[in-house]
């Protein structure tokens, strides 16, 4: 049984060598993820260059994300390399104090924003929400706090404020010059980090497009703001992540499993893709097998109608790689096998089609739903009818037949979507037919006798040309 749901891969030192790579790819990784946070750019050339060397020898199209760092917002150092605050203690976090003296009563912040954004009364969470402090005063640069949840705070720990608001603009100067990497790079995704409203994913794509770059563009939602924004953040963007781990930071992780589910719907409602992300086998970075919660929520997940789910140190810095890429098709598999997908759904029943490539998109998961059919065969340019056909639950496969490379990789993200290379060189049916019926019988898709729905425009070569549906009986 195929696997619908696909698998994303954090890239680091875990990964380095091409045969990892390679073996990843093989037990499944359809993209990788290349974070910009951690490494320069011969780094993140050179990871680049190992996956589509594995790529090519596991025969297999691999997508690339390049997820920019953006603002995250870090405690500056301790004298003693780390600070002990105990439940009660006043603590002060100082945008003027010097970055390498903090004390068990004072550190610096590198952002200067600090003390205008918050007010007595918030609440600041520190280490992913491990430390937290009850801000009770606000003195020029110093924020005064007192230590409700206490504990060892390290060097360079990550600040959030309880329900969002620090109101550091999504795109730092790094990521602006990481954005010119990424588009030097050739990736297919790039993932925008904290990003608080639309205007943010627009400036990401105004900034990719004009350092040359095609990217798709992916909001990860993890900020407390960007939740008052979620569908103009979901149209704004070709995709979106459950960034749960500062998310769960933000709103709180009791919050966390249900904003999942509506984020997940909003971005399908909107012919979005969406990848389900942090701490889904958190446990297999030590360890070689999943712990049954890991198993579930990666089955919900794959339940809820995620695109992908996503592994971050699993693989980046994990124990067990390969084993974990492993493990988590195997629980995909299974999930999608107790998800019921076919007839029932209702997406866009009541909705008006924009573009008669949409509507024959429908047309054809509608039919394919409701007919024995073996596959769907989607002649596309760009994917865009590939992704509206995903968009649809079906147990039916959907191929993209294209002659574009970035095509091939981007799709590899779309849920129930695989890319097929296939060159359209005669259009005559008589001639075109044949040849399709001939790719999907080598490559093991259908077999004689099967019925297959195949899409198409006129002229076959252009992007957004999808006019046609056919059904037809494969033949040798
Ligand atoms: P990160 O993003 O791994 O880059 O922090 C994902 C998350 O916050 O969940
Ligand atoms: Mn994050």
């Amino acid at each position: 049984m195929s696997r619908r749901t696909k698998i994303v891969a954090t890239l680091g030192p875990a990964t380095d060598d091409v045969a990892t790579l390679t073996e990843m790819i093989r037990a499944g990784v359809d993209l990788v993820r290349v974070n910009f946070s951690h490494g320069a750019f011969a780094d993140h050339a050179a990871r680049v260059g190992r996956v589509r060397e594995a790529a090519a020898l596991a025969g297999r199209y691999v997508g690339v994300l390049g997820d920019l760092r953006g603002p995250k917002i870090r405690i500056e150092r301790f004298a003693a390399g780390s600070a002990m605050l105990r439940d009660g203690d006043e603590f002060t976090l100082d945008t003027a104090h010097d970055p390498a003296a903090g004390t068990d009563s004072i550190v610096g912040v590198t952002y200067a924003e600090l003390p205008r954004d918050v007010n007595p009364g918030d609440t600041l969470l520190l280490n992913d929400g491990l430390i937290s402090l009850l801000v009770t005063a606000v003195e020029g640069t110093r924020v005064v706090t007192c230590v409700t949840a206490g504990g060892e705070l390290g060097n360079q720990k990550g600040l959030n404020k309880q329900g969002g608001g620090l109101s550091a603009a999504a795109l730092t100067d790094k990521d602006r010059a990481d954005i010119r990497m990424a588009a030097e790079l050739g990736v297919d995704y790039l993932a925008v980090s904290f990003v608080r409203n639309a205007a943010d994913v627009e400036e990401a794509r105004a900034l990719a497009r004009a350092a040359g770059s095609e990217a798709l563009i992916c909001s990860k939602i993890e900020r407390g703001e960007a939740i008052g924004h979620l569908e103009d953040i979901i149209s704004a963007s070709d995709a979106v992540m459950v960034a749960r781990g500062d998310l769960g930071v933000e709103v709180g992780y009791a919050e966390l499993t249900g904003l999942q589910k509506r984020i997940i719907r909003l971005a399908r409602e909107r012919n979005r893709v969406v990848i389900t992300a942090t701490q889904m086998m958190e446990s297999m970075i030590h360890s070689p097998a999943p712990t049954r919660a890991e198993v579930s929520d990666v089955s919900n997940a794959v339940m809820d109608d995620t695109d992908a789910v996503m592994l971050s140190a699993e693989t980046a810095v994990g124990r067990y790689p390969v084993k974990v890429v492993q493990a988590m098709a195997q629980v995909i598999v299974g999930a999608e096998k107790w998800h019921y997908t076919q007839s029932r759904e209702r997406h866009r029943i009541d909705g008006h089609f924009s573009a008669t490539d949409e509507a024959i998109a429908m047309a054809v998961m509608y039919t394919a739903n409701h007919l024995t059919v073996k596959a769907i065969v989607a002649l596309t340019e760009s994917g865009s009818t590939t992704l509206w056909m995903s968009r649809i639950r079906s147990d039916i496969p959907i191929y993209a037949f294209t002659r574009n490379e970035p095509t091939r990789r981007r799709v590899t993200l779309y849920r129930g979507v695989y890319p097929v290379a296939f060159d359209v060189t005669h259009t005559q049916p008589e001639i075109l037919y044949p040849s399709i019926f001939q790719l999907v019988i080598q490559l093991g898709l259908a077999a004689p006798g099967d019925l297959i729905i195949v899409t198409k425009g006129e002229y076959t070569g252009v992007s957004g040309g999808t006019n046609s549906m056919k059904i037809l009986e494969v033949r040798v």
